[in-house]
């Protein structure tokens, strides 16, 4: 073999090896390539400077006025302009930031990554969004790092929000070492008065929760909730909260915002090859909800305010959570095999489009072609339908 020969023998496999690395890289990033990927971060990385979005000129008195009767209800004035520039505002190219203790492992840092992804690939970047991995008191030594954690959970707040660090600083050392397995919270974006829509979920699972399949549905799940955070823009109605009532601008019942929330995520990393479990998800909530409308005679309808949560809570204090996700899911399941899975997705970004700028109610029926009692009685006729029957409904998910 010739000296040139056996070069380009050399070559051609250098070749080929890289091009099965490109191929399997490409295999497991293709779907993603287009998404801002997010970052995992030191605990002591200095904070980006965000720039955000200017929506104020021209509207300064508008917006002032509006914040400072935080009534929860747009201008009469340019409603709709302003109010697509506030839901713009909430979209970024910052890529979202991970801070982990270190108790987590690279697989439970890439579970939370992998479950962003999921949602933002179908719904866009939304934010900018930082997650904070602190875990649970469950067992000895999954809480570590306390104070490092809550110095950048902090710090961000202090930075991007009206919260000043002291305070906040205060709470977390308080809370985060006392968190039981296992879950994560959200914080809400704001919407008048800044620039930034700056959003943040904190999660108390741990690496046995990664093992279990559960982190990437967590994390896909606050994601959704940092999607629909984008979409309130006009503060909080107190007066309507006070009188029991469900603000007309805000995102509607809660348990609407979780039945998406959880519904959606369970089905996007089904989707994606993630969720084993999808099918099971979908059974145990159907029996969860069957048992709350049977043995206790709740309905959706008996959870539509903050009032009727705590009254239901009262009566049986495990049927909120049957209602608010698991029957909520099951509900939304309903529709989505009567609309179909297409139209269920952009019924469901029509509806956060449209909250804003008609009120919640009226963004349902022009999202979903039904009345909010239309669907309620829907669900009824589900709920009295035999099992096998109800199974088959939400099998077409599937
Ligand atoms: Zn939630």
């Amino acid at each position: 073999m010739s000296r040139v020969k056996k070069n380009n023998l050399i070559w051609l496999t250098v070749f080929s090896w890289l091009l099965v690395l490109w191929a399997n890289a490409s295999n497991s990033t293709e779907k993603y390539s287009n998404n801002i990927k997010p970052l995992f971060m030191a605990l002591d990385n200095s904070l980006p400077d965000y720039v955000g979005f200017d929506c104020w000129h021209g509207y300064e008195d508008i917006l002032d006025n509006l914040r400072d009767a935080q009534n929860g209800v747009p201008p009469e004035k340019d409603k709709v302009k302003i109010a697509e520039c506030l839901m713009n505002s909430a979209k970024t190219e910052y890529p979202p930031l991970i801070f982990a203790t270190s108790v987590f492992s690279d697989e439970s840092i890439n579970a939370v990554t992998r479950g962003i992804e999921i949602v933002s690939s179908r719904l866009g970047n939304y934010g900018p969004y930082h997650v904070y991995l602190v875990g649970n008191n469950e067992e000895k030594g999954f809480v570590v790092d306390v104070e490092e954690i809550a110095k950048i959970y902090c710090n961000s707040a202090d930075k991007y929000t009206e919260e000043p660090f002291e305070n906040c600083f205060e709470n977390a050392m308080n809370d985060f070492p006392n968190f039981g397995c296992c879950g994560a919270a959200h914080n809400p974006s704001h919407g008048i008065g800044q620039n930034i829509r700056y959003q943040s979920a904190v999660f108390s699972e741990d690496n046995r929760s990664t093992k279990e399949g559960r982190s990437i549905i967590t994390s896909a799940h606050e994601y959704i909730h940092v999607y629909q955070n984008g979409f309130f823009l006009w503060g909080n109605d107190i007066a309507a909260e006070q009188a029991g009532l469900t603000e007309e601008y805000s995102h509607g019942p809660v348990w609407l915002e979780e039945g998406f929330a959880e519904g959606l995520a369970q089905k996007f990393t089904y989707q994606d090859g993630y969720n084993n479990h999808y099918k099971d998800f979908l059974n145990e909530a159907l029996d969860a909800a069957i048992k709350v409308n049977r043995i206790h005679k709740f309905t959706l309808r008996d959870i539509a305010t903050r009032q009727d949560q705590a009254n239901v809570r009262s009566i049986c204090e495990e049927c909120q959570g049957w209602l608010q996700y698991e029957t909520a899911a099951i509900a939304l399941a309903v529709l989505e095999s009567q609309i179909g899975n297409e139209n269920f997705i952009d019924s469901f970004k029509s509806y956060y489009g449209n909250v804003p700028i008609v009120g919640w109610e009226s963004a349902f029926e022009v999202s979903f072609g039904m009345s909010m009692n239309e669907f309620y009685e829907m669900i009824d006729i589900f709920m009295e339908k035999p099992k096998k029957e109800q199974r088959k409904i939400i099998h077409k998910l599937l």
